[in-house]
C-alpha cells in the first residue's frame, strides 16, 4: 500500500526569524476516524481528497502522521484578553503543519487544531472536544459561503480519546485553513519585548504576503496599517450586515490578513437588537454585536502601537502619523457598512434616504424583535405585485402592523430611484440577504447528535449551508428561527 500523501508544502514562516515559533510535533491520538473532508477545498489546495481519506491521509490530519514537506510549528503571540494584557500567549492547541499555494497563487497555512500540548499550552491539554470542531468547521465554511474573509475548514477527524472538560467528551481535530495565522497579538508579542528585529522580519512577511502593494508606498509600514485598517473595517461592516457576533474580539483572535478566526462563542443573531451579546465568559458585554466596530477600532491601535518604530524614529510623529490612519477607520468602516445595508434593502447607491430607511427598518426590528435574517430575505418578496408568495421566504415570518408604513415608503422610494425595474432590485437582494445561516440552535442540535454518535445532521447543515442564498420552501427547518424552547441563550467557548 502507497502511504504517501503528497501535499506540496512550502513553509515561510519558519524562515522569517527563530523568535517566531517553536517547533513541536503533534501529540498521537489512540483511534483517528474520518469526519468530513473539504473535498473543494482540498482541490483548491492541489491536496488529492481522495488519498486524504485513506488509512495515511486520516493518520496526517490526527498528527499521527507527519507528511512529507510538513515542518510542524506552534507560533507565539500576546494578546489583550477582555481588554486585559497578557504578554504570553501563542498556539496551545494548534500546529501549524505548513503552508501550501492555492490555486489563485497565494500562500495559505495549514494548522490542526486540537492536535496536543505546546510550549504554549499553559497547563492546557492541547485537545478539542468534538463539539468546538463541528461548530468551527460549520460556521467557517458558512461564512465561506456568505462571501465573508475566513479561515476555513479542510477536514474534521475523531481521535477515539475522551476529552475531559466539565464532563467527558469525545475528542476531534480540526484542519484550519487561513492566509495566515498572523494575529495583532503576535506584533505585540515582540513590540512589548522591544524586540524590533522581529517585528520588522514579521512586518515585511506580512507585507510580502498579504499586502505587497503597501511596498510602492512613500513608508510602507504606515500603508501595511492603513491597509489592515482598511481589510479590518471591511471585515466587520461585513459581520454587522449578516448579524454576526464574532463573542471574542480579543487581539489575538484579529488575523492582521483580514480573515475571521476562531469560531468559539460566536452567533447570527436571531431576533435583531443592538446590545445581542451571545458569550458565556462576556460579562460587561464588551463584545456585544453594536461594539464590534469600536472594539476591531481599539485593537487596530494596538497594531499602530506595535508598529511606531517602524513607521518614524521620532516617536511623536509616528504617533501623528498613526493616528490620522486610526482616526479614519470609523469614516471607513462607516461606508462600507451604508453600502452592504443599503444592497439590503435594493438600493445598489448609498443615499441619505437609503441609510434613513436602513436605520427605521433596524430600530421596528429591534422594537418588535423581528429575526434578523428573515426580515431581510424576505424583504425582496414583498416587491412581487400582489405581495409575498405562498412558498417565499417571507411566508416563514408575520410582519407586524406597524412595519407597514415603512413598507409602503420603502417601495415608493424604490420605484423612484430604480432605472432597473423592481424584478432586477428583487433579484439583487436575493444575492446579498442569506436566506440560511447557521444558527445556534441547529448547531446545538447537530452536536448533540454528534455526540451520540449520529454525524448525518451535521453533513445534512453542512451541505444546506454551502448555498446560504437559495431558498427552498422543502429546506424550510434550516431557515427557521427557534422556538422558544430550542433557543440557545449563551454559546461557550469549549476550550
Ligand atoms: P482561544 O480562546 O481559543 O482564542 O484561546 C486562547 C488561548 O488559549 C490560545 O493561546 C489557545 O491556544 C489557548 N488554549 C485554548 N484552549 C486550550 C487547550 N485546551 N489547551 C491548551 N491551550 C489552549
Ligand atoms: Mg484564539
Amino acid at each position: 500500500m502507497d502511504l504517501t500523501i503528497n501535499i506540496s508544502f512550502d513553509n515561510s514562516y519558519i524562515q522569517v526569524a527563530d523568535t517566531l515559533f517553536s517547533r513541536q510535533l503533534p501529540t498521537a491520538v489512540s483511534q483517528p476516524d474520518l469526519i468530513r473532508i473539504n473535498d473543494a477545498l482540498a482541490n483548491f489546495l492541489s491536496i488529492d481528497p481522495a488519498q486524504l481519506n485513506t488509512p495515511a491521509g486520516i493518520e496526517v490530519l490526527a498528527g499521527n502522521r507527519i507528511a512529507e514537506g510538513s515542518e510542524p510549528i506552534a507560533t507565539v503571540y500576546a494578546a489583550h484578553q477582555f481588554g486585559q494584557w497578557n504578554p504570553q500567549l501563542g498556539d496551545g492547541r494548534a500546529i501549524l503543519l505548513g503552508e501550501v499555494i492555492g490555486a489563485n497563487g497565494l500562500r495559505y497555512d495549514v494548522q490542526l487544531k486540537g492536535s496536543g500540548p505546546t510550549p504554549y499550552s499553559r497547563g492546557g491539554d492541547g485537545r478539542s472536544p468534538l463539539g468546538p470542531v463541528l461548530r468551527e468547521y460549520i460556521v467557517s465554511e458558512a461564512m465561506y459561503a456568505l462571501g465573508v474573509p475566513t479561515t476555513r475548514s479542510l477536514a474534521a477527524v475523531s481521535s477515539g480519546d475522551t476529552v475531559i472538560r466539565e464532563q467527558g467528551l469525545p475528542g476531534a481535530i480540526l484542519t484550519r485553513v487561513a492566509r495566515s495565522h498572523i494575529r495583532i497579538g503576535t506584533f505585540q508579542f515582540f513590540a512589548a519585548r522591544e524586540d524590533w528585529d522581529s517585528v520588522t522580519r514579521l512586518a515585511d512577511h506580512v507585507i510580502a504576503r498579504h499586502y505587497p502593494d503597501v511596498l510602492s508606498a512613500e513608508n510602507p509600514y504606515l500603508a501595511l496599517l492603513s491597509a489592515v485598517i482598511q481589510a479590518q473595517a471591511e471585515l466587520i461592516a461585513r459581520w454587522q450586515s449578516l448579524g454576526f457576533i464574532h463573542g471574542v474580539m480579543n487581539t489575538d483572535n484579529m488575523l492582521v490578513g483580514g480573515e475571521t478566526v476562531d469560531y468559539g462563542p460566536c452567533a447570527f443573531m436571531d431576533e435583531y437588537h443592538a446590545g445581542r451579546v451571545y458569550s458565556s465568559i462576556d460579562h460587561n458585554g464588551r463584545y456585544a454585536y453594536g461594539n464590534q466596530p469600536a472594539i476591531a477600532h481599539w485593537n487596530l491601535s494596538w497594531l499602530a502601537q506595535s508598529l511606531l518604530p517602524l513607521i518614524h524614529s521620532d516617536e511623536e510623529t509616528a504617533v501623528a502619523l498613526v493616528r490620522a490612519e486610526l482616526d479614519a477607520f470609523a469614516d471607513i468602516y462607516q461606508q462600507y457598512y451604508e453600502c452592504m445595508m443599503c444592497q439590503k434593502i435594493g438600493l445598489p447607491v448609498v443615499s441619505e434616504k437609503g441609510n434613513e430607511l436602513v436605520s427605521e427598518l433596524l430600530a421596528l426590528m429591534q422594537a418588535h424583535k423581528m429575526d434578523f435574517t428573515l426580515m431581510f430575505a424576505g424583504l425582496a418578496d414583498y416587491l412581487d405585485k400582489s405581495g409575498p408568495a405562498p412558498d417565499s421566504v417571507a411566508n416563514l415570518f408575520s410582519l407586524p402592523a406597524e412595519l407597514q408604513a415603512w413598507l409602503q415608503e420603502w417601495q415608493y422610494y424604490l420605484q423612484q430611484q430604480s432605472g432597473v425595474g423592481l424584478i432586477a432590485i428583487q433579484q439583487q437582494m436575493r444575492t446579498v440577504n442569506p436566506v440560511y445561516i447557521p444558527r445556534n440552535h441547529l448547531i446545538e442540535e447537530v452536536i448533540q447528535a454528534a455526540n451520540s454518535g449520529d454525524l448525518v445532521p451535521f453533513h445534512r447543515l453542512v451541505d444546506r449551508l454551502a448555498h446560504p442564498f437559495d431558498y427552498s420552501i422543502d429546506d424550510q427547518i434550516y431557515a427557521l428561527p427557534p422556538r422558544p424552547e430550542q433557543e440557545v441563550a449563551r454559546t461557550f467557548c469549549g476550550t
